[in-house]
């Protein structure tokens, strides 16, 4: 059994006690949503950092709004899965994140994890997610700090798997997020948090937290997600489709937005494969398989996870197939 190293953490209970932790802080530290990911991966020796300031206890970090007459949804970062999948302001308004949320690990680790984390979790790989003595066997890799990559040799840069299933679908809903720094803040969309690279996924300085996520004008969205994993019960995504469009009764893809996820080091946002797609018919088997194939020629996988880089490639076309013939079969029905 892998053990944690020792480290401080602090509590703190407002953003004044949060905002003197970060001031504080002499060493290197990372922010603790429901550590799900993060104790894991120190158990791994995978971050350096000897402290850890828990965003849990911190009061107005936790919450779920709808705005009716403005159509904006505001989700603090510390919500947990559970109470997001549990809240009527979602199952009214974005079913769809609710339907996400139940395909991320399972529910005692939903109970803890955090919306937070999952938008800041990091990229994942054969090579990285093991413990110390296993890594020191390989040469270091760019993510550890090294010149090369294990997984792709060859390879310019990392090429770790972004692996969250929020995000992607989060992203095709148009979502803002909202950081702090001190008792500074800045708005931005979250398409552009996600940097691409697998050494470093997101924009986030080291004393930046993630407050809350915006959703704005979503009411008459249609939104879906689709992931491809080994175990059902429980698992990582190994390719994911997310896709938005305006909800219409005519049965027609209309400002269609498609994200991929588990096919890079990041969100996956398929301009030419929704063109492709936009203002045909659910059921158009042409343009169907017009927007197949983008979409597969625009996924790039390497065989650091769960399954063979073509499968994956292969899945992403599939996923985005089902999705346009569940559509259309509800359209029929
Ligand atoms: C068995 C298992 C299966 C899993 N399956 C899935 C899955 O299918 N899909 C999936 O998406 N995830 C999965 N996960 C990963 C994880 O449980 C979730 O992504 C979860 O949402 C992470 O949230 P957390 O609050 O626990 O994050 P933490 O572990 O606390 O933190 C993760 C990272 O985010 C940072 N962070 C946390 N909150 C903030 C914030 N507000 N601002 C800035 N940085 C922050 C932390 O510093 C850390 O770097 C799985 C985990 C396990 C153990
Ligand atoms: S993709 Fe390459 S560089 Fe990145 S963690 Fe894996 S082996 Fe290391």
């Amino acid at each position: 059994m892998l053990k944690l190293p020792p480290f401080n953490i602090l509590r703190p209970r407002n953003r004044d006690e949060l905002n003197a932790g970060i001031a504080g802080c002499k060493d290197e530290f990372k922010f603790l949503g429901g550590g799900t990911d993060l104790i894991n991966n120190m158990k791994k020796r995978l971050y350096p950092a000897a402290s850890l300031i828990s965003l849990k206890r911190v009061e107005d970090l936790s919450f779920i709004t709808y705005d009716q007459e403005r159509d904006q949804l505001k989700i603090g970062a510390t919500t947990t899965l559970t109470d997001l999948a549990a809240a009527p302001e979602i199952s009214n308004s974005i079913p769809a994140i609710a339907a996400t949320v139940a395909t991320i690990a399972a529910p005692p680790i939903r109970n803890r994890a955090t919306i937070g984390g999952n938008l800041c979790l990091d990229t994942r790989c054969y090579y990285y997610n093991q413990s110390q003595s296993w890594r020191q066997l390989a040469p270091i890799c760019y993510k550890c700090g090294g010149d090369i990559c294990n997984a792709a040799p060859g390879a310019k840069t990392c090429r770790a798997v972004f692996s969250a299933d929020l995000p992607p679908l989060l992203i095709a809903l148009g979502a803002e997020i909202t950081i702090a720094s001190g008792g500074d803040t800045r708005t931005i969309p979250l398409a552009d948090f996600y940097t691409g690279s697998g050494a470093k996924p997101n924009v986030l300085q080291a004393n930046e937290y993630i407050t809350a996520i915006t959703l704005n004008g979503c009411k008459n969205k249609k939104a879906l997600y689709r992931k491809f994993r080994l175990r059902k019960a429980l698992d990582f995504p190994l390719a994911g489709v997310a896709l938005t469009f305006d909800d219409n009764p005519n049965g027609k893809f209309k400002n269609l937005k498609i994200v991929l996820n588990a096919v890079a080091s990041g969100p996956l946002t398929l301009a030419e494969a929704a063109l492709k797609l936009d203002g045909k018919a659910f059921n158009d088997a042409d343009a169907i398989q017009l927007a197949v194939e983008a979409a597969m020629a625009a996924a790039a996988p390497i065989a650091n996870v769960g399954s063979k880089p073509f499968y994956r490639k292969k899945m992403i076309g599939l996923l985005l197939k089902k999705m346009a013939a569940e559509l259309a079969a509800e359209q029929e029905a």
